[in-house]
């Protein structure tokens, strides 16, 4: 035991170094998605989350925006518990086939106009889940979906990036009639 105590004193992390932090675009950032979406909605943007059948790892990142160096709500950005008040679905993983009738269901709970987002590799083509037999493919196969953002998982800071550019695209309110962005 003494040996175990006195090798966690002298040993350094095992953890990786965490990414060089880069506050001043994070908040450059922020601030343009806030533009964006008060512009849009004249208010906050509100976010839910959905977890489709991922490895969570996706949650991870996407959690990370609301931590301390993060902090998206400061910009505007929330997210919320139901679907009766969200704007954009954030939907991660693959979607299996215990998840599907309850995403179907929170999208058909959500109010137009309202965005879905698939974020992830998994959420994009089922990533390493491809072929599995609890699958039903891609969020695509399930959902009209209006962006997708790569990564696995994606970062933050590329999270932050995708909303922009959906808040951005939805330019004219007819377009957001049927809940989804022209996407010529
Ligand atoms: S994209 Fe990667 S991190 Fe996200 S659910 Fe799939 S395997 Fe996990």
């Amino acid at each position: 035991m003494r040996k175990i105590i006195f090798e966690s004193l002298v040993r350094g992390p095992l953890t990786e170094a965490p990414p060089e932090a880069d506050p001043a675009a994070v908040a450059e950032l922020g601030v343009a998605l806030e533009r964006v979406a008060r512009r849009r909605f004249g208010r906050s943007l509100a976010i839910r989350e959905v977890d489709a059948g991922s490895c969570n790892g996706c949650e991870l990142e996407i959690h990370a925006l609301n931590n301390a160096f993060y902090d998206i709500e400061r910009f505007g950005l929330r997210f919320v518990a139901s679907p009766r008040h969200a704007d954009v679905l954030l939907v991660t993983g693959p979607v299996t086939h215990n998840m599907k009738v309850a995403l179907e269901r929170t999208y058909a709970a959500t109010p137009a106009p309202k965005w879905v987002v698939a974020a992830g590799d998994c959420a994009n083509g089922c990533g390493v889940f491809e072929g599995s037999y609890a699958v039903v493919g891609a969020v695509t196969k399930v959902l009209p979906v209006d962006l997708h953002i790569p990564g696995c998982p994606p970062k933050p800071i590329d999270l932050i990036k995708g909303l922009i550019a959906l808040m951005d695209k939805a330019t004219t309110p007819s377009r957001l009639v049927a809940g989804r962005l022209d996407r010529k």
